[in-house]
């Protein structure tokens, strides 16, 4: 099976991703985990793909899809593949039927976890962390039962990632949204789309996940 979880950033993807590459055996790829194994190998894609990140540039679409046969090619040791975070827009989704195509493979799904923007900046915004233990707060669910004082280990330090500030999450939710709506518009074409609601908690967007794949 050959999965596209789409969800903008902050979404949970990555947590639905390893629930199901633990549930359903199958492989996650993200265009980073293939980036770096790529590089870390030395294959002539990885050696010009890490050229390119020295740089600090991004690395071009037919790059990255040469290392995504790449490792199709190699195979999973499970029932196939999750892409998290790939295909990004319309070119790549296009080449990516062309490359499973190529092979005789076939996506068999497109999970699109829909967010609600304003809620989304909520969630993210409103997080922070204890400095000490890294215990996880949100001002709006999970206050320190005494202001100021980590639940956990009793530390008073706090911290928010640098990354959870509204004009960030505003950037990259539009940034999403233009990139990624044509994609959606595709794949319904191709009746692969299926829609959960990515703001439930995890275990709900999990099972709605589940029932999807499985045609329920
Ligand atoms: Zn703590």
């Amino acid at each position: 099976m050959i999965l596209v979880l789409l969800g903008p950033p902050g979404a949970g993807k990555g947590t639905q991703a390893a629930l199901l590459e633990k549930e359903r055996s199958l492989v996650k790829l993200s265009t980073g985990d293939i980036l770096r194994a790529a590089v870390a190998a030395g294959t002539e894609l990885g050696r010009k793909a890490g050229d390119i990140m020295e740089r600090g540039q991004l690395v071009p679409d037919d790059l990255v899809i040469g290392l995504i046969a790449e490792r199709l090619d190699a195979g999973s040791d499970g029932n196939g593949f999750i892409l998290d975070g790939f295909p990004r827009t319309l070119a790549q989704a296009e080449a990516l039927d062309r490359l499973l195509k190529e092979r005789g493979q076939l996506l068999d799904a497109v999970v699109e976890m829909r967010v609600d923007d304003e809620a989304l900046v909520r969630r993210i915004t409103g997080r922070f962390s204890c400095g000490s233990c890294g215990d996880g707060y949100h001002e709006d669910f999970k206050m320190p039962k005494v202001p100021g004082v980590c639940d956990r280990c009793g530390s008073t330090e706090f911290v928010r990632r640098r990354d959870d500030n509204e004009e960030v999450v505003r950037q990259r939710l539009q940034a999403y949204h233009a990139q990624t709506e044509p994609l959606i518009a595709y794949y319904e074409r191709q009746g692969k789309l299926k829609t959960v609601d990515g703001m439930a908690d995890i275990k709900e967007v999990h099972q709605a996940i589940a029932r999807a794949l499985d045609g329920g």
